[in-house]
């Protein structure tokens, strides 16, 4: 029988989790393992400097008092006596596109199951709270078969966004994109008058490349991105030893 690995970083209690796992369970044995509160923006973090506590909630729901990729590593490592066939993280709050991808928890579970070689993918809703996850779940069952009857690429996984509701323009298999927020820092001030500096929220800036997953969410499509393991800038491999010459013991200006 088919298994799933649930996880996201919204936490158990995000309806996107549940989506996800009845969208999912018509596949196969789904096991939730999710943080037992909101833990977006946590990207990769691993938590080396306490103990972690699984809790078991019900048959295949649980929760670990940390991060995402806590519950990647101790659910793969603790809970599953062999590794599922698939790891789907989400259905986020929220998108994941453009360099908000490196702030993500959701994204970030997706590349902890990859680099334990499990089939892994990431899915986000976008648009105008409260989230419709209708054409979400669709599309998870959809992407869910097609990884599991053809697989995917070598240490590569998918970040899926999704429009909110229930019909999207059309499938774009993408590239990330750039997306940075101006004016996110706001400066607050305590009841005592001390100030604080509370970031979110800001003006997104974006490149306009049409072939990007920022673009075709914009246009109301479902962005696909293929992601890799290697952050490696394979053109920067040729820069630093071509043109600075760092191999050829040039290390002057
Ligand atoms: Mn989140």
């Amino acid at each position: 029988m088919t298994t799933i690995l649930i996880t996201n970083d919204d936490g158990i209690h995000s309806p996107g989790i549940l989506a996800l796992q009845q969208a999912l369970s018509e596949l196969g044995k789904t096991t939730v393992i999710a943080p037992d509160r909101d833990n977006s923006a946590v990207s990769h973090s691993l938590t080396m400097n306490r103990p972690l506590k699984i809790h078991k909630l019900a048959d295949n729901f649980y929760t670990v008092d940390g991060t995402p990729t806590d519950c990647v590593a101790v659910g793969l490592k603790k809970i599953f006596k062999v590794p599922p066939d698939l790891l789907v993280s989400g259905i986020n709050a929220g998108t994941n596109l453009g360099d908000d991808i490196s702030y993500s928890g959701t994204v970030s579970a997706a590349i902890e199951g990859t680099m334990y070689g499990v089939p892994s993918m990431a899915l986000s809703v976008g648009g105008e709270p409260p989230y419709d996850f209708r054409a979400a779940m669709q599309i998870a069952t959809c992407m869910a078969r097609k990884i599991l009857n053809n697989s995917l690429p070598e240490n590569t996984l998918l970040n899926i966004n999704i429009p909110s509701g229930s019909v999207y323009k059309t499938i774009k298999v993408t590239r990330q994109g750039r997306r940075l927020w101006e004016n996110s820092i706001h400066e607050t001030l305590d009841p005592r008058g001390n100030k604080h500096y509370w970031i979110g929220g800001g003006t997104a800036v974006t490149d306009p490349g049409e072939d990007t997953d920022v673009h075709a969410f914009a246009t109301g499509n479902v962005s696909i991105t293929p992601i890799q393991l290697d952050l490696t800038n394979h053109t920067g491999i040729t820069y630093l030893k071509e043109k600075w010459r760092l191999e050829d013991g040039a290390t002057g200006d």
